[in-house]
């Protein structure tokens, strides 16, 4: 890519992509609301056209694509529904934590199930005592001969109960960000166990339950890099997950706007269509404004990441924030465009804005995304 132009082959993914969500994810994303319902089958058919493991490198059955493209991937993919995007997204992140910091032999044999999707992944990081300040958890993996013993509970996990894999942040040492480190906990481990699905606002086609270890014993050859790194491999598991999260809020927004531009050129009212009016014509002006600077920097952002530039973390902190934030944003004028029809389950709005909600607040807060914006400017806050 130019700066300003995706390659023809960006194109052809970013329209596979857009086809899948169309066809196979849209027609029964309100159902999967209602009926909370993890589609994994259908998962399992957009990791057949290599959305199991975008970035994963092609040894193992990864797609080998950057992270521009993982950003267009996703965005088309949440047109359909941003639930099931946003979790395909984690399961990206988890793989590609596998990828990146796993042995030859923890990749040969975790990767190939996890890019076709028959096993899923879950990101285990937040914990009820420590979610933005993450560096601060207390789930302990005590050394016992070539075992770890995992005890402790995380809060809030994608995915969990039915995932296969658990890629676990647990402390090995002290206190704070140095003694922490990655461990892999496979599904049947004895000592692993589940809350119950949360009930939540939205992102009701995946669930959300703590993971809890009691005394759950996993072999120290599960541990991803050395001792101590734990904090660095999951805060860089998170700079593309922040982008793909941006871009999933992009996707679901602009699926928002689609329809509210169709209603607004239906709607009359006045004498009218309520797109003839230049109030709301300005509203929409704005909303597609906005949308397409945030996806702009998101975009410079995944540049950045594929360029391993120096400033590629702050970029992402700052395009998650702005894709996010105008996400929602533009998702709930869409719903004012509409009206009271806005408002009601059938016309499929709600549940964007529903969905895209919690975009502003898990991978990071986007206070925490201006935290690490402004450590960059002004040096770290107190406390921070
Ligand atoms: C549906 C859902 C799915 C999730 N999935 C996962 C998952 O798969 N894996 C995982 O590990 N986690 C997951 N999370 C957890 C998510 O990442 C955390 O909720 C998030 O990081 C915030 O942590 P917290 O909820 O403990 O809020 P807190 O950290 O308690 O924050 C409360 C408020 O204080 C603000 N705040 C905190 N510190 C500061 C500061 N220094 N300056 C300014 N403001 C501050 C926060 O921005 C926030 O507004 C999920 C959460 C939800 C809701």
């Amino acid at each position: 890519m130019n700066a300003f132009a995706l390659t023809e082959d960006q194109i052809a993914i970013r329209d596979m992509a857009q086809e899948f969500a169309a066809e196979t994810l849209a027609p029964h994303a309100m159902r999967w609301d209602e009926e909370k319902h993890f589609p994994v089958e259908e998962m399992r058919a957009a990791a057949a056209l290599g959305m199991g493991g975008i970035y994963i490198q092609d040894d193992v059955g990864g797609s080998g694509l950057t992270r521009l493209d993982a950003a267009l991937i996703f965005e088309a993919l949440s047109t359909g529904c941003p639930t099931v995007a946003a979790y395909i997204s984690i399961h990206n992140m988890c793989a590609w934590m596998i990828d990146r910091y796993g042995s030859d032999e923890q990749r040969r044999r975790l990767l190939p199930k996890l890019c076709t999707m028959e096993h899923l992944a879950s990101y285990c990081l937040t914990e009820p005592g420590a979610g933005s300040d993450a560096a601060a958890l207390k789930t302990k993996a005590a050394l016992d001969g070539d075992h770890y013993v995992l005890d402790g509970q995380k809060q809030f996990i994608s995915g969990a109960g039915v995932s296969d894999i658990y890629v676990v942040m647990a402390r090995t040492g002290e206190a704070g960000p140095g003694g922490i480190s990655t461990i892999v906990v496979e599904k049947d481990t004895p000592g692993l166990s589940f809350g119950a699905n949360e009930k939540k606002m939205g992102w009701n086609a995946q669930p959300t339950r703590a993971v809890i270890f009691e005394n759950c014993r996993v072999p120290v050859a599960n541990r991803l890099g050395p001792e101590g790194i734990g904090f660095k491999i999951a805060m860089a598991g998170l700079d593309g997950g922040r982008l793909n999260i941006g871009a999933c809020s992009i996707g679901g927004a602009q699926g928002a706007l689609d329809k509210a531009i169709a209603y607004a050129k239906e709607r009359k009212a006045f004498g009218s269509a309520i797109a003839d009016f230049q109030a709301l014509q300005f509203k929409l002006a704005d909303m597609a404004t906005e949308l397409e600077a945030a996806r702009t920097l998101l975009w410079r952002a995944a540049a950045a990441l594929d360029a391993k530039t120096p400033d590629a973390t702050k970029l992402c902190a700052m395009a998650k924030r702005i894709a996010t934030d105008t996400g929602f944003e533009v998702a709930n004028d869409a719903l004012q465009i509409h009206g009271g029809y806005g408002y009601l389950a059938d016309y499929g709005i709600e549940k964007i804005v529903r969905d895209l909600r919690v975009h502003q607040i898990l991978e990071g807060t986007n206070e925490v995304m201006r935290m690490i914006v402004a450590r960059g400017l002004v040096g770290r806050a107190k406390g921070n």
